[in-house]
């Protein structure tokens, strides 16, 4: 067990050739075709049986365990973003417009290695691994779902079916040594609604004669205020956030209705359906009050990611033991971003790892998806030694 660690050092410039690699050839969502074909051809060179096109252009490699066991899945998200890179480093893209911003240039890096350290330890695996790679993590592209889901629909959980998963991702939230394995919620699940408010338009100066909408979208804006203020349990989490709000041509006409958008953020489902039930009824009651008439539409982004327990103490376990310097955070509630890790977790009972990446000395400390997004190299150590040895604890 203890060797994952030197093995992920003395691997490091293959890590590193590859991420680097990734980097100066970004590609956006559901076209990764130059990285999937990279993945797939590294894959095979070990000898790992390799299916290409799952989810558009996500890979998945199987490895066959020594003795007989449950399935793991284990992803890595490959994606860039629409970003112009800013860094400055010798590394940068070469695809203007389009950036590894968010770090999945390391994950593949990650996955490739972990699946070499995998590989060649595959005799001691009381079961069998499912290496994903896949596409479109940081959205739909134009697509109608997003890659997790893509692969989902194209079988990845099935056929072997997957009884774990486990994956991560280099977070610059959090400085390089630190690493986050935690039990429960992490990351919050996202809604994007709209609300359309129907009054009866006229004249500005004659609203007596009117319905007016807009009256009626500042007292919902401010009704709504009180379903985490006053609905939610002082320590339970949800959030609110009305973000744009459309209306009206003229100074002097009072429009026919008001469009009103924003996103619901929560961890857990119980508090997920208050807060729907809660915005339904405000949105509806206020605007009924108001003589006006509402239609909302709500849709569901991405669940919440809800580690699981079992899978989660076993990465904890194998985190104490390969990197007994990092600083092991179990706590919970990390971030109210969303990751579509969540579909895949929803159905099978999995564990997603924050690995910390941030070096203020050597300026590498800008957010995810910043123009001067970059990460300590380092990190991408600890990433294969964490991901191969908890690969190794839960298959032990
Ligand atoms: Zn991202
Ligand atoms: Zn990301």
């Amino acid at each position: 067990m203890s060797n994952f660690l030197k093995q992920a050092q003395d691997l490091f410039p293959y890590t590193q050739t590859l991420r680097r690699d990734f980097h100066m050839h970004p590609e956006l969502g559901f076209r990764e075709v130059r990285t999937s074909g990279i993945v797939a051809k590294e894959l095979e060179t070990l000898g790992i049986e390799v299916t290409k096109g799952v989810g558009k252009t996500g890979v998945v490699g199987w490895l066959e365990g020594g003795k007989p066991g449950p399935t793991l899945l284990m992803r890595f998200d490959m994606d860039a973003l629409p970003i112009i890179e800013e860094t400055g480093a010798e590394y940068a893209s070469q695809n203007e417009g389009v950036m590894h911003a968010c770090g999945h240039d390391g994950h593949t890096a990650i996955g490739l290695t972990a699946a070499k350290i995998l590989n060649e330890y595959k005799d001691n695996l009381a079961g069998n691994i499912k290496f994903c790679f896949q596409p479109s993590e940081e959205g739909t592209n134009g697509e109608e779902i997003g890659g997790a889901e893509m692969m989902m629909r194209d079988g990845v959980l099935e056929s072997p079916k997957v009884d774990m998963t486990l994956s991560m991702h280099l977070w610059n939230e959090m400085p390089l040594g630190k690493v986050n394995v935690a039990k429960g919620p992490v990351m919050a699940g996202a809604e994007m609604f709209k609300v359309r408010i129907i009054g009866k338009g006229g004249h500005g100066a004659i609203p007596n004669q009117t319905v007016d909408p807009v009256v009626c979208a500042a007292q919902i804006i401010t009704a709504a205020q009180s379903i985490v203020a006053r609905n939610v349990a002082p320590l339970e989490t949800a959030v609110v956030s009305f973000t744009m709000i459309n209306g009206g041509t003229a100074f002097n006409v009072i429009p026919q209705e008001v469009m009103l958008e924003g996103t619901i953020r929560t961890f857990e489902p119980q508090v997920r359906v208050k807060v729907l039930k809660r915005f339904e009824e405000i949105v509806n009651g206020v605007a009924q009050a108001m003589g006006c008439r509402a239609e909302i539409h709500n849709k569901q982004l991405t669940p919440a990611l809800i580690n699981a327990e079992q899978v989660t103490e076993k990465a904890q376990e194998a985190a104490r033991q390969i990197l007994p310097e990092a600083i092991l955070d179990t706590s919970p509630y990390i971030t109210m971003g969303a990751e579509d890790m969540a579909f895949m977790q929803e159905k099978v009972d999995g564990c997603y790892i924050f690995i910390g990446s941030a070096n203020h000395e050597k300026n590498l400390d800008y957010g995810h998806h910043h123009p001067r997004f970059d990460f300590d190299e380092q990190a991408l150590v600890q990433g294969v030694a964490l991901m191969a040895s908890a690969a190794a604890e839960i298959l032990k």
